[in-house]
């Protein structure tokens, strides 16, 4: 009976043993995974420390950053809205009934022309040599109108809506049927500064027979070279809103000018800005 308990006790010293043994090896483990847990947080906090680095170098003007810059550019017009505002160069600006000038809007720079009138200094020498090469035709062409500031554009208009006025129009239909002849204030080319009225030195009424006159006619037929259009050809009323017009050019540039003439289109369908109604 006795050898139960020595036994029981070696055995027990065994496990006593055992279990040190196991408590110093888990001991160990433990502190070794301490250790490799120790190491890893540092590994990582240095490789932060790295990227960070990193990363100051790639903000640094590279080659590299300069390629790939532009997939990112690429990427944001997908998801941006659309413009609504159309930019247009200076040259291709739209002025008509449904298109105005911003109350306020000066041209940059005028060119005094003879008589009083005034163009953009950017379209002057364009019309002065139209002007040169139709004498030099043997014509007399004749600047009648130009410039216009939106007080005189106002006075035109409502001089003309006076007329209907006193024929017992409403004020309402007076002003559409002037609109027709006369352009609103803020909706007149000659506002814009790029648009001059022409006739014969020998023939100034802005009639039906202007159309076959000798000046007009010469400038039908060169105006494009010079970068200017005849504006409002009667066949396109129902698109311009301007009725008979043939003395008013408008200076759009040489290469608008021409793909107009060629195309027989006005500037609204140039510019693809026809009017739904
Ligand atoms: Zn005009």
């Amino acid at each position: 009976m006795s050898r139960v308990p020595t036994q029981k006790s070696y055995e027990t010293e065994a496990d006593e043993e055992n279990y040190a043994a196991r408590r110093r090896s888990s001991s160990s483990t433990l502190l070794f995974l301490i250790i490799v847990l120790l190491l890893g947080v540092l590994l990582f906090l240095r490789y932060k420390g790295e990227s960070k680095e990193d990363d100051t170098v790639l903000s640094s003007p590279s080659p590299d950053i300069v390629e790939s810059a532009p997939p990112e550019e690429t990427a944001e017009p997908e998801t941006s809205p659309e413009p609504t505002i159309i930019e247009r160069p200076w040259n291709l600006v739209l002025v008509n009934r449904d298109n105005s000038l911003e109350e306020g809007f000066e041209v940059p720079a005028l060119t005094q022309l003879q008589n009083g009138h005034a163009i953009d200094s950017r379209a002057y020498q364009s019309l002065q040599d139209m002007m040169d090469a139709a004498r030099a035709d043997g014509l007399q062409p004749v600047i009648c109108s130009s410039f216009r500031t939106w007080d005189k554009q106002d006075e035109l208009f409502y001089n003309k809506v006076s007329s209907y006025l006193n024929q017992g129009y409403s004020q309402a239909d007076a002003e559409d049927k002037a609109a027709f002849w006369v352009a609103r204030p803020g909706t007149s080319e000659h506002q814009l500064g790029l648009a001059v009225d022409i006739v014969d030195i020998n023939y100034q009424l802005l009639d039906e027979n202007q159309e076959s006159i000798a000046v007009q006619q010469w400038l039908i037929e060169h105006c494009m070279e010079y970068g200017f259009i005849l504006r409002y050809p009667t066949s396109k009323s129902d698109i311009t809103g301007v009725g008979y017009e043939p003395w008013h050019y408008r200076y759009v540039g040489i290469e608008a000018a021409k793909e107009i003439s060629e195309q027989g289109i006005c500037l609204e369908e140039y510019l693809q800005a026809v009017p739904c109604s």
